[in-house]
């Protein structure tokens, strides 16, 4: 029997006034000796049977033009199980060995769908592992009072749960269902668990939108100087976490050349160099989680544009500094906050003049250079901050399309995906 898809589940919900929210958990973790050999036996495991699956499929479709389906692959993938050559995937936890098969399928789905490239095979050489597993049958249990989370063919292994979370639990119980998680080791030596809960909570009616008074509705202009410039004329300068930890990664990547590929001193400088990027992004997150959640707090409808990231990011000598300024991560973090209080995000299309138009007469500026921070209108003479001007127009802009009323399904793909409910 296939398995129902949020979207099927969440239309027969709807007759009952009920929706599904879902929501991740991520924990550290902190195995002991043998519970991190079994995570890596099945980190391996997955890895062997994604690329398996993976090679068959484009065998068999290479050579016959059809597809090797899920049923098909599994059945056959079963039989080697028992073969004692094989013997070491029953070590480790089925669940995970079906979550690898079902990502080569979603990988295909999506490169038909054209989001994505053609899927690739996994390497074992990325600073980051991981292996995803299913809820069956309680296997996975999260026990927050003794901060421990139950894994099949793991045990119950240490992790570190937020005191707030521990507070929220006991007055309230775990808030959800676990229905998969994901372990991960990080080549910095860390790891950790992202655990996907799910709860069917009451379909609130939405408001009505286009009535939100104005000073409730905010604009942004998302920028690399500054980080962003609001239509009420607020900047949040860019924090650059990678730039200004720059100097020290050229300098240990740069001992890193002179050591000897896999001696113990290479293995503990690339060690250190793990840690760093780790810090670096752990920084960046939490700073838009907090501009996010901040923005989110004091606002009903949030205007963003939709940037190009992934053109943008092409561009060779930007590149950095727009991976560095986490745009896209700011975007689903503001969408998914803005989803779960019921307010609202809107994106407008890249292509809406947002720089050059007069926000006070809408005549378009023509003559505008890159370099002009500040300019004139030479139709009505009002003078403007670039940016601050662009955020009230993205605003107007935005204002505009929520009385249209446009439904949410105008959003693109990649913001869509992330909140399901
Ligand atoms: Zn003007």
């Amino acid at each position: 029997m296939a398995r129902k898809t949020t979207k099927q589940r969440n239309e027969e919900l709807v007759k009952i006034g009920k929706k599904l929210r879902h929501y991740g958990l991520k924990l550290r973790l902190e195995p002991s000796v043998q519970q991190k050999q079994a995570i890596h036996q099945n980190i391996g495991n997955a890895r062997f049977t994604f690329n398996f699956y993976l090679s068959e499929k484009r065998e068999v479709y290479q050579l016959t033009k059809q597809t090797l389906t899920y049923n098909e692959f599994k059945k056959a993938f079963n039989g080697l199980k028992d073969h004692p050559y094989f013997s070491w995937l029953a070590k480790s936890d089925k669940f995970a060995l079906e979550c690898a098969m079902e990502q080569v399928d979603d990988a295909f789905n999506r490169f038909f769908k054209g989001q994505n490239k053609f899927p690739k095979f996994k390497s074992k050489h990325h600073s980051e592992q991981s292996y995803s597993t299913k809820e069956t049958n309680g296997n996975i249990k999260l026990d927050v009072e003794n901060q421990t989370v139950q894994l099949p063919k793991i045990g119950k292994v240490k992790a570190r749960v937020s005191k707030k979370y521990r507070k929220l639990y006991l007055e309230n119980g775990v808030d959800g269902k676990i229905k998969s998680a994901t372990v991960k080791y990080h080549s910095s030596g860390h790891y950790s668990i992202s655990l996907k809960m799910e709860k069917i909570i009451d379909l609130e009616d939405n408001p009505d939108f286009s009535i939100v008074p104005e000073s409730q509705v905010i604009g942004l202009d998302l920028g690399l100087h500054h980080f962003l410039i609001d239509s009420n004329g607020k900047k949040i300068e860019n924090p650059k976490f990678l730039t200004k930890s720059l100097k020290k990664l050229s300098k240990l990547q740069r001992r890193l050349k002179n050591k000897k590929i896999g001696s113990h001193n290479y293995k503990k400088l690339q060690k250190k160099v793990s840690k760093l990027h780790l810090n670096i992004a752990n920084q960046r997150k939490d700073f838009l989680h907090q501009t996010s959640r901040k923005i989110v707090n004091e606002n009903q409808v949030i205007i963003l544009e939709d940037l190009n990231i992934k053109g943008m990011i092409k561009n060779k000598r930007l590149s950095r500094s727009i991976a560095d300024v986490g745009w896209g991560k700011f975007k689903t973090f503001v969408t998914y906050k803005a989803e779960w209080e019921n307010k609202k995000v809107v994106i407008i299309d890249r292509f809406f003049p947002s720089t050059k138009e007069c926000n006070g007469c809408k005549e378009k500026n023509v003559l505008l250079s890159l370099s002009d921070r500040t300019w004139v209108c030479p139709n009505c003479g009002k003078e403007h901050d670039r940016d601050i001007n662009a955020a009230a127009n993205i605003k107007e802009e935005g204002i505009r399309i929520v009385k249209l009323e446009l439904p949410m399904h105008f959003l693109p793909q990649e913001l869509r995906s992330v909140p399901v409910s």
